[in-house]
């Protein structure tokens, strides 16, 4: 294998392995948690607090209205009961009647409103619920495959951890130098002859370095972007 084959097998098992340890972070971020299900699991807790807050608000609407019936009856009863014969005062009190019967009224439609209201909330806490438990369940069913995915890469890491280990070994150290010191600012840093043309960069490679790619023992950098060239 030439110096630029060696260098340009480097690069390829390089490449793999930063993939693999991408991979590796996300599936190991995907055992950890689920950051889709928590925020489902939010949205649940804030239904169920909404779902609360407008039961409570319903509840007193209705006792409001059933204290101002009671209210009613009462002042009915006092009216009907023939014990108040001044007309003045019993005109008094039908006037009240009136009043609270208004009154009474509002307050019953505002306690439908509410009790509408906590129909809608009570919609919403099920669907959120339900959500929740579709990802849960979703999210059991992915783990085990999702350990296994992970096994596997981390097994070829460790196969190509090893594999790079050993060519950079059998490797001039000068070499891995360049070949580092062009990896950092330019990717690929080994790239082959497109035609008459620097594959990396797309400009002319004269007759001679082309020789020297094809046939050379030593390395043969782009005059234009510096990257290593391949045969
Ligand atoms: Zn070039």
């Amino acid at each position: 294998m030439s110096r630029a084959s060696a260098l340009l097998s480097l690069q390829q098992i390089d490449d793999r392995i930063a993939t693999l340890i991408a991979d590796i972070a996300s599936a190991e971020a995907a055992l950890r948690g689920d950051p889709e299900l928590d925020r489902l699991r939010a949205a649940e807790a804030a239904a169920q607090e909404e779902h609360r807050t407008r039961g409570s608000g319903a509840k007193l609407a209705e006792l409001e209205a059933a204290s101002l019936q009671a209210r009613m009856r009462e002042l009915d009863r006092r009216l009907y009961s023939g014990t108040v014969r001044n007309p003045a005062e019993l005109m008094e009190m039908q006037r009240e009647v009136d009043v609270l019967r208004a009154k009474l009224s509002t307050a019953e439609d505002e306690a439908l409103e509410l009790m509408v209201q906590v129909d809608g909330a009570l919609e919403r806490l099920r669907s959120a619920s339900a959500a929740v438990a579709t990802r849960e369940a979703q999210r059991n069913d992915a783990m085990d495959p999702l350990r296994a995915r992970l096994a596997t890469l981390t097994a070829e890491r460790d196969v190509l951890d090893a594999e790079r280990d050993a060519l950079r070994a059998e490797t001039d150290p000068a070499d891995l130098s360049l070949y580092a010191r062009i990896a950092a600012h330019r990717r690929p840093a080994v790239t082959g002859l497109a035609g008459d043309f620097c594959a990396g960069c797309h400009m002319p490679v004269s007759n001679e370095e082309r020789r020297a790619v094809r046939t050379g023992s030593g390395l043969t950098q782009c005059a234009n972007c510096d990257r290593i060239l391949a045969p």
